[in-house]
């Protein structure tokens, strides 16, 4: 198969920017990376590795919700132009028999993928508190039951590779331990631990938190709650939805400061009517409305989700602080890592690259597996 070089563009990987580099690719993968570190490289695109998304709802106007295996090659295909190599696609709380039924309707576009691949699905429940909703429907959580759980993943043949859950519901234990004994991440999430609790969950395999600071207990001085729990063990991950408006920019700031980098990933947790050209726009069965940079219920203005993008999550933890090399490793190797996938941008490694602008405003080409998009 034939060779291809990219370049010259400022490679940013794990190490630091390579400037001037040149990407050689043959077969799919990465060959090497040389740099020509006499280039002037202000006017050269940056390449990093392709973003990653475990916790997405839809992308221009398809999703799983969809309930069709179609809906979900669509979204695969949108997301690859922006420069998505891979992602969770994940599923509203629904009662067990429901979530188990979808996941059967969706599992033949496992394997179709054109654009970006599906790692595995992400379930938002249905095992989570009723205290802590967001905009699930407290009438669709279930009581934590084993062998309804086993019955899910049952349906998806296996393939799940997150669950939210509340490790605070009674019976939710040995469903912790059949994740992690199964490959899924457990993931603490729309829960009213305390902080106790947390430190319980920990113990019993619980790494993660699901979007950190969004439907969770905590802070308060005397009851810190899973945020705070979630802070203070550095071996924890967060994610976290980096739009700057789920999550204050200043905390995205404090994050930085206080979690080990490799801890902390980005996630979009992206409405299905995400870069839909033409509304109406319809998020989990209720209309939803544009405002103030994120989708909004239209019938009582609650905030319904993100319309956030993986390039701009990568702009967002740049301008808290992070630095260029930490933000792609944020938007895409820790997620890689944490869910067992391969590792990304160094020789070797399978040829999946965005090409962003030098000012980070736009997407200048998408590799996947070296084909470009
Ligand atoms: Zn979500």
């Amino acid at each position: 198969m034939s060779r291809q070089e990219i370049g010259p563009v400022q490679a940013v990987t794990p190490a630091g920017i390579i400037p001037g580099a040149s990407i050689e690719i043959e077969a799919g993968k990465i060959v090497s990376i040389t740099a020509d570190r006499t280039a002037s490289t202000r006017e050269l695109p940056y390449a990093l590795p392709a973003f990653i998304d475990p916790h997405i709802h839809g992308a221009g106007g398809f999703g799983p919700e969809q309930n069709t295996p179609e809906s979900l090659l669509q979204m695969s295909a949108v997301l690859a132009r922006q420069g998505v190599a891979a992602f969770c696609p994940t599923l509203y709380c629904a009662k067990p028999e429901q979530m188990a039924a979808q996941l059967r309707a969706l599992l033949p576009a496992l394997g179709k993928e054109t654009g970006a691949q599906i790692i595995g699905f992400h379930l938002e429940g249905p095992f989570i508190s009723p205290h802590k909703p967001g905009v699930m429907k407290p009438q669709d959580m279930a009581p934590a039951h084993l062998d309804d759980f086993k019955k899910i993943y049952e349906a998806a043949q296996g393939h799940i590779a997150i669950v939210t859950l509340a490790p605070e519901i009674p019976g939710i234990d040995p469903i912790i331990d059949f994740c992690v004994r199964h490959h899924m991440v457990p993931q603490a999430g729309h829960t009213d631990a305390t902080y106790e609790q947390m430190q319980a969950a920990f113990d019993k395999g619980v790494r993660r938190v699901t979007h950190w600071g969004n439907a969770m207990s905590g802070p308060h001085q005397r009851k810190p709650g899973v945020f705070t729990a979630a802070l203070d063990n550095p071996g924890i991950s967060c994610e976290v939805i980096a739009d700057g408006k789920h999550v204050h920019p200043a905390w995205l700031s404090v994050l930085h400061q206080l979690k080990p980098i490799s801890q902390i990933s980005a996630v979009t947790d992206a409405l299905l009517p995400t870069g839909q050209a033409q509304g109406p726009f319809y998020a989990n069965d209720e209309e939803v409305t544009l405002q103030e940079g994120v989708w909004k219920r239209k019938q009582d203005g609650v905030t319904a989700g993100s319309c956030l993008t993986m390039l701009e999550a990568l702009r967002q933890l740049v301008q808290a602080g992070y630095t260029l090399p930490q933000a792609a490793a944020c938007t895409s190797t820790h997620t890689a890592q944490l869910l067992g996938l391969p590792p990304t941008l160094q020789p070797q490694s399978a040829a999946n690259l965005v090409l962003i602008s030098p000012d980070l405003q736009k997407i200048e080409a998408v590799f996947l597996n070296g084909q470009s998009i």
